[in-house]
């Protein structure tokens, strides 16, 4: 973690996490560490209307025994007096992941994970993490749970926090029955029209959405006006490295309906499945272009 710390802070990045040093899955990790799930019972389940794969069943109350990542969070503070980042995954993508024996409810498990993961969040606000992300890409696929119970328990997840809070909703790793998916959306991916405007409304205040290189019509972060947006200016399907200009222009794109102060440069998604050179290069080229913007808007205000 130490190294992924230096990394960023050596490319410009200013706001560091652990370079998904601490988790093998972005769901699972944390669902590894609660009492309730039974990891050896296993049952084939369609993840987000997706791809089918084997998952661990439900089979008795949901639980946090233990803190999860609170001593993790602990080591990144002490590595960077920058502002360091935290990430979750958000109620509705854990409930996604499992077969529930148990609840025998979607709601009623995603609420029981909302009160779990309320409390990880505040110990991790307490152990000195600035920023803390849910991950929700299942806000892309189930609309009306969305609507119904999503944002409310993500909120419930979110209460009481001083930290800033951010969802994180986009198309997925690059990683093939992703990029399959995409293939089939069509010209303009407009699954953000549905959440953005309820989200809006609720109490988190960052929203973090996939932009370079998706069929994302911009004109969605309008919906969302008023909270800060991380801008999804580096594409993660493909390896090839964005250059500075490229990211700028990104962000230059979406100034028409973000102001200034409130625009955050960020990846569409996480780098994991990367070569680490390619991460590393695609860091840099995100932190060059931030900063080419940083410098135009510095000038139009003089
Ligand atoms: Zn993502």
């Amino acid at each position: 973690m130490r190294a992924a710390v230096l990394e960023q802070t050596q490319r410009g990045i200013d706001i560091i996490s652990d370079g998904e040093q601490t988790r093998q899955h972005f769901v699972t990790t944390f669902i590894e560490h609660l009492s309730g799930v039974d990891f050896e019972k296993r049952e084939t389940v369609r993840i987000r209307n997706r791809y089918d794969a084997s998952v661990p069943t439900v089979v008795s109350a949901v639980e946090r025994e233990n803190p999860v990542f609170v001593q993790d969070a602990k080591f990144l503070r002490s590595c960077t007096d920058k502002q360091i980042k935290w990430t979750l995954p958000g109620p509705m993508t854990m409930v996604d992941t499992l077969y529930d024996a148990h609840y025998r409810s979607r709601e009623k498990l995603a609420w029981e994970f909302a009160t779990i993961l309320n409390q990880e969040a505040r110990e991790l606000e307490a152990a000195g993490v600035d920023i803390i992300q849910f991950d929700e890409p299942a806000f892309n696929v189930f609309f009306d749970e969305v609507a119904d119970w999503g944002i409310a328990a993500l909120e419930r997840a979110c209460e009481g926090l001083k930290a800033e809070t951010v969802v994180h909703i986009c198309f997925g790793y690059g990683i093939k029955a992703n990029n399959d998916w995409k293939a089939t959306l069509g010209a303009q991916w407009r699954h953000y029209e549905k959440s953005f405007p309820l989200l809006q409304a609720s109490s988190i205040d960052t929203v973090s959405l996939e932009s370079h290189h998706s069929n994302v019509p911009l004109e969605v972060v309008e919906l969302v006006r008023g909270k800060r947006v991380m801008l999804g200016a580096i594409d993660v399907a493909n390896d090839a490295v964005e250059t500075a200009e490229e990211v700028a222009q990104t962000l230059r794109n979406a100034l028409e309906f973000v102001d200034a102060d409130k625009l955050i440069a960020s990846t569409n998604c996480g780098m994991a499945p990367f070569r680490r050179d390619v991460a590393l290069a695609k860091l840099s080229a995100l932190s060059a272009g931030a900063g080419i913007l940083r410098e135009e808007l510095v000038g139009a205000r003089v």
